[in-house]
């Protein structure tokens, strides 16, 4: 089966291999379409991360056919359409069994310390398979790929404990917050404004209902003060791994509201705070790191319902052998979401 195994930054490397051996208790998935993350991105064109050890098979937005099924693996048949969740914990420890398997220290994690989807081919072990979600017949292969980004946007818009009526702020109108900005938009926001540069992306955003800043054009904080008549923000999501627009969006958030930090940064980076701004003002400030197997599969539910609409946003679909292709758009930022179909 032909892979794409990852090495190092910039070097990621087409190699044939032989196609998984099932044990008994494994399953084997022909891969359909594999999404390429940010988190890819950064991993290949920008630094290697701390937790993936090379040589590694990346990419876990995967969507694909079960092919082959171990003799003692019950609840799968060949042929199924599945969706494999991003992370599955132990099970075991206090994260698992508070429902926050996300934060399990123990998940394995398919592209990181398993090998992932840029491959014809995924093996699955039995620890893993409670991770494997069918997905109905009325969505593609590409759409149900998104299923994964979307699960991890939901746990963001829950994190920012989004409510009916609420003005949002994302900063940042690529993929993730192209799927904020939609959730925002049903889980009832009355305003949802988008900081964002690139055309394309503003584009979107304005399709998708929100108004839109143009962070190069205007001072984001300040139009934001405009666009609600000097109230700020109930929540602001940080779409984007940038310094500079979480200090930007500390300041856009009102009294007793929440910014959550979604986007990762470069390890080592400080930022200034006045902590007044969080004693006087009641700001929580917090995270969203990935999604929990019940969000994964309520991410699936809505957009096999239509909630979401995950199809604008593929922006590319390219072929294994095309990879690098796939994360020099992403580099110039030509792309919204780019899947790979091995
Ligand atoms: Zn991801
Ligand atoms: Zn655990």
């Amino acid at each position: 089966m032909k892979v794409a195994v990852y090495y190092g930054v910039n070097d990621v490397r087409i190699e044939e291999r032989s196609k998984p051996r099932l044990r008994a208790d494994e399953i084997l998935i022909r891969v359909k379409a594999c999404g390429i993350c940010t988190s890819d991105f950064r991993s290949v064109k920008i630094r290697k991360s701390s937790y993936i050890i090379p040589p590694r098979i990346l990419g876990h937005e995967i969507a694909g056919e079960i092919v082959e099924i171990g003799s003692d693996v019950k609840g799968f048949e060949e042929g199924m359409r599945v969706v494999i969740a991003p992370g599955v914990g132990c099970g075991e420890c206090a994260y698992c069994l508070t429902g926050r398997d996300n934060l399990c220290r123990n998940r394995l994690v398919i592209g990181a310390n398993l090998d992932g989807g840029f491959a014809e081919y995924v093996k699955l072990p039995s620890t893993y398979l409670r991770g494997v979600i069918p997905f109905p017949k009325n969505l593609t292969f590409e759409e149900a790929a998104l299923t994964e980004p979307l699960s991890c946007c939901l746990h963001g818009i829950l994190r920012a404990n989004v409510r009916i009526g609420d003005t949002v702020v994302i900063l940042g109108a690529g993929p993730i917050g192209l799927l904020h900005l939609q959730l925002a938009k049903a889980m009832g926001a009355k305003k949802v404004i988008v900081s964002e540069a690139v055309k394309r992306r503003i584009e979107l955003a304005r399709r998708f209902g929100a108004e839109v800043i143009n962070f190069k054009e205007v001072d984001p904080v300040q139009a934001v003060k405009d666009l609600t008549n000097g109230e700020k923000a109930d929540k602001v999501i940080v779409a984007v791994g940038d310094i500079q627009a979480i200090s930007q969006g500390l300041n856009m958030v009102k009294d007793a509201g929440t910014l959550v930090i979604f986007g990762g940064v470069p390890p080592g980076s400080q930022i200034s705070l006045d902590p007044n701004l969080i004693h006087y003002s009641e700001i929580n400030v917090t995270g969203s790191i990935d999604s929990t197997i019940a969000e994964f599969k309520k991410a699936l539910e809505l957009i096999s319902n239509r909630i979401i609409d995950v199809k604008p946003l593929i922006s590319h679909i390219i072929s294994l052998d095309n990879i690098m292709m796939g994360f020099e758009l992403m580099e110039r930022k030509e792309s919204i979401k780019v899947i790979v179909k091995p």
